[in-house]
């Protein structure tokens, strides 16, 4: 039976999807596996070029100044990259959980850094508002989808400096002007792809400002400049991501998808509101539509809801231990009818107890 896959990461992607990279690892070119055939080669020059410009068509910024790359090392890996490539002086960090404050972390190594608010005080259970970004700073980063703590940015403030997003766990989830951004990064294996690769977008002019001498695979400007193939790109994880953003064009794009993400998103925080043993995480209007946290008021129940869920083919539940309790994550391939087994699990326990 397959499972209603809740997981936060790596998590589910189009059962379609999953048909085709199976084929494709079997035989993609005539007689050759798509995890063996040369990355110099035409069939995987045009995938590459392909999942590039699908990124560029989904979010709306063809010819803007952007470039599509695949990198690897995760999103984690960006961390560091973006202040190697962008951290002169000084940076503003918006800390909304674990990811943002790992990403302070690793960019505290180079250079000063500023914490320009923070939720940390409650847990991160909500998002700031109204802090202040500084002109002069070398850059502004922020999180815009909390994995974690269930908390996601609805809007995002006025910035006129580079303006950096780590959305690993909401890209492609959402319509937003995302010519707001001068560089965007996200892990694959949230909404995109399997892991083993990161996508980057980067608009040009923001690069070569910093004095430091940048490793080269560090460089964004060294990839840019051998579109994205500087060493052996991650073919695997390249070829499932292309083929996710194809079922998303297919399906009507960021617009459809979003408006059954909302759906779903509805769907499971009117049960988590209504039904009087769950509680909710995040402040109401900070929440996510990717990621639900939510907690049972009575913690005796626990066991017996472990059970329901589980008996009912649901994956993936429980809760980060940074938080406890129950995440359920949503991503663009969960279907609506995987919210509504679990809905319906609640509804059973609350007649139930
Ligand atoms: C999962 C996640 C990361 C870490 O991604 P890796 O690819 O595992 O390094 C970073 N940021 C956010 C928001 C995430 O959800």
């Amino acid at each position: 039976m397959k499972k209603h896959n809740f997981s936060a990461g790596p998590c589910i992607l189009p059962q379609e999807v999953m048909q085709q990279t199976a084929a494709a690892v079997l035989d993609y070119d005539n007689g050759l596996s798509l995890i063996e055939i040369s990355h110099r080669s035409k069939a995987f020059v045009d995938i590459m070029e392909n999942a590039r410009a699908l990124v560029l068509e989904h979010l709306q910024l063809e010819g803007k100044g952007y470039k599509v790359l695949f990198l690897q090392g995760g999103a984690s890996t960006q961390f560091l990259m973006v202040a190697l490539n962008l951290l002169e002086k000084r940076a503003g960090y918006l800390n909304t959980g674990t990811w943002s404050k790992k990403a302070i972390k690793e960019a505290q190594i180079f250079d000063d850094i500023y914490e320009v608010a923070s939720s940390e005080n409650a847990n991160y259970n909500y998002i700031p508002k109204g802090y202040d970004i500084p002109k002069e700073y070398d850059y502004f980063h922020c999180t815009s989808n909390n994995t974690i703590f269930g908390t996601q940015m609805k809007d995002f403030p006025e910035c006129d400096i580079p303006f950096v997003c780590d959305m690993s766990s909401d890209i492609f989830s959402r319509q937003l002007d995302f010519t707001k951004f001068d560089l965007i990064y996200a892990g694959a294996q949230k909404n995109m792809g399997p892991a083993g690769t990161t996508l980057v977008i980067v608009k040009e002019d923001i690069l070569g400002q910093v004095s430091r001498h940048i490793p080269s695979m560090m460089d964004y400007k060294v990839h840019i400049s051998k579109s994205s193939m500087f060493n052996t790109p991650p073919v695997f994880a390249v070829y499932t991501s292309m083929l996710t953003l194809e079922w998303l064009k297919k399906l009507g794009g960021i617009a459809s998808i979003e408006k059954i993400n909302e759906k779903k998103a509805r769907l499971m925080y009117s049960e988590i509101d209504l039904n009087p043993l769950f509680k909710g995480f995040a402040t109401k209007e900070d929440r996510s539509f990717m990621n639900a946290t939510f907690t049972l008021v009575n913690e005796d129940l626990k066991e017996t809801f472990d059970t329901m869920w589980k008996d009912a083919g649901i994956n993936g539940l429980n809760g980060h231990r940074s938080v406890g309790g129950y995440r359920a994550s949503m991503y663009n391939a969960l279907p609506l009818d995987s919210v509504k087994v679990l809905v319906e699990v609640m509804s059973e326990l609350e007649r139930k107890a």
